[in-house]
C-alpha cells in the first residue's frame, strides 16, 4: 500500500478538541485507505492518503444499482497498544456479502493490511478510555454503465471514525420496537451480506421506532410475520430461567454478528446452554409475562451487549425482567469488553495487535 503524503493534516489541538465529544460517525480521521479493482488486474493500487472526496461518474452503477457493501469494526487503545478485534472474521463476513452482491472479494490478508495499515498511520485518532476508532471498510461499483449486470469495477476504501463510548454514563437498557408493517430481509434475499440496501429499506422502520420512543427496530420473518430475527443493527439473545440462551438461527436471512458469534461461545464457556433455533414474537411475549424470560439482550460491534429492558408493538408492550440490565447480560458484557480492552485473559486469540 503506497504512502501518498498528506498536505494539510489536522494539528493535535484540533484533533483533541475533535475528539472530545465525538459521538458516533459524525468525526473522520485524516486518511483513507483505497484499491481498485477491474477484471484485467484484479484489485490493485493500493494506496493510503488523505481523506478526500470520490470522483465518480454520474453512472456509476453503484448509484442506480446499489451494489455496495460494508463493514464495521473497531479499534481499541489498550495497556499493550492498539488492537483490533477477530478483524479476519470481518475479513470471510466480508468475502461472503460480496459474493452474494456479484461482487470481487477482497482477499483476507488485503482486507488486514488495509485496515492495519489506516489504523496505523491514523493511531493518534484512537481515543483513550471508553472510546473506539470505527473503522468502516466498503466496496463500491464505480464503473459507468447503465446496463444490469455486476459491474466491471469497483473501489474499495477504508475510513476511520473516533466514537465515544456507545452508553455514556453508564449501561441502561434499550427499548425496543417490534415492527409489523415492515420486514428487513426473505428467504432467498440478501438478509446475511452488510450491504447497503438493506439498511436503506430498513430506515422506514426505525423511524418509526424512534416516533415510537424506541431504540431500536426488532424484525420479524417475512414469510410468517412470526419469528423473532434481529434488531436494525443488533442481534437479539434471550436467557431463560433454566440456563439457556435462546438466539434465531443463521438462515440467510440475519446478519451473522461477529458479537453475536463471541458471546454464544462465551455463553457456552460459563455453562449456558445454547438454542439457535426460531423463536416466535407470542412466545416473547409469554415467556415474558410467566417470567421464564429472565434476561433479553442485543449484541453489535456498536454497543457490544445491551439489555433490552421493554418491547412495544402496535396494540401493547411488556417488560422483562426486571426492565433493566440482567445478571447474565452484564456478566457476558463484562467478559467481552474485557478480552476487547486487554483487562481480561484472551484465551481464545480473538486479539489482533496491528
Ligand atoms: N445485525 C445487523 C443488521 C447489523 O447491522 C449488525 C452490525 N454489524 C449486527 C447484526 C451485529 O454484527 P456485529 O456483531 O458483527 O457487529
Amino acid at each position: 500500500i503506497r504512502h501518498v503524503p498528506h498536505a494539510s493534516p489536522t494539528s493535535a489541538e484540533a484533533r483533541r478538541a475533535l475528539m472530545q465529544n465525538p459521538g458516533f460517525g459524525k468525526v473522520f480521521s485524516d486518511h483513507m485507505v483505497t484499491f481498485t479493482w477491474n477484471a484485467e488486474k484484479g484489485w490493485h493500487d493500493g494506496e493510503v492518503k488523505a481523506r478526500a472526496p470520490f470522483a465518480i461518474d454520474p453512472a456509476a452503477a453503484v448509484l442506480h444499482y446499489a451494489q455496495e457493501i460494508f463493514e464495521g469494526m473497531k479499534a481499541y487503545r489498550t495497556k499493550d497498544g492498539i488492537v483490533l478485534f477477530r478483524p479476519e472474521e470481518n475479513a470471510r463476513r466480508m468475502a461472503q456479502s460480496a459474493e452474494r452482491m456479484a461482487m470481487p472479494p477482497v482477499p483476507e490478508d488485503m482486507f488486514i493490511d488495509a485496515v492495519e495499515t489506516l489504523v496505523r498511520t491514523d493511531a493518534d485518532w484512537v481515543p483513550e478510555g471508553d472510546g473506539s476508532l470505527y473503522l468502516r471498510p466498503f466496496i463500491f461499483a464505480s464503473e459507468a454503465f447503465l446496463g444490469v449486470r455486476p459491474a466491471l469495477q469497483y473501489i474499495f476504501c477504508v475510513i476511520a471514525s473516533p466514537v465515544g463510548a456507545y452508553f455514556k454514563g453508564g449501561y441502561k437498557a434499550v427499548t425496543v420496537w417490534v415492527s409489523d408493517d415492515y420486514t428487513r430481509a426473505a428467504p432467498g434475499g440478501t438478509g446475511a451480506a452488510k450491504c447497503g440496501g438493506n439498511y436503506a429499506a430498513s430506515l422506514i422502520a426505525q423511524a418509526e421506532a424512534n416516533r415510537n420512543d424506541c431504540d431500536q427496530v426488532v424484525f420479524l420473518d417475512a414469510a410468517e410475520h412470526r419469528w423473532v430475527e434481529e434488531l436494525g443493527g443488533m442481534n437479539v439473545c434471550f436467557v431463560m430461567d433454566d440456563g439457556r440462551l435462546v438466539t434465531p438461527p443463521l438462515g440467510g436471512t440475519i446478519l451473522p454478528g461477529i458479537t453475536r458469534a463471541s458471546v454464544l461461545l462465551l455463553a457456552r464457556e460459563a455453562g449456558l446452554r445454547i438454542e439457535e433455533r426460531p423463536y416466535s414474537f407470542e412466545e416473547w411475549k409469554a415467556d415474558a409475562e410467566s417470567g421464564k424470560l429472565r434476561e433479553a439482550f442485543a449484541c453489535g460491534t456498536a454497543a457490544v451487549v445491551a439489555g433490552i429492558g421493554e418491547v412495544r408493538f402496535n396494540g401493547g408492550s411488556f417488560t422483562i425482567g426486571n426492565s433493566g440490565d440482567g445478571p447474565v447480560t452484564g456478566r457476558l458484557r463484562d467478559a467481552l469488553v474485557g478480552i476487547q480492552r486487554g483487562t481480561a485473559e484472551d484465551r481464545h486469540g480473538w486479539v489482533h495487535r496491528v
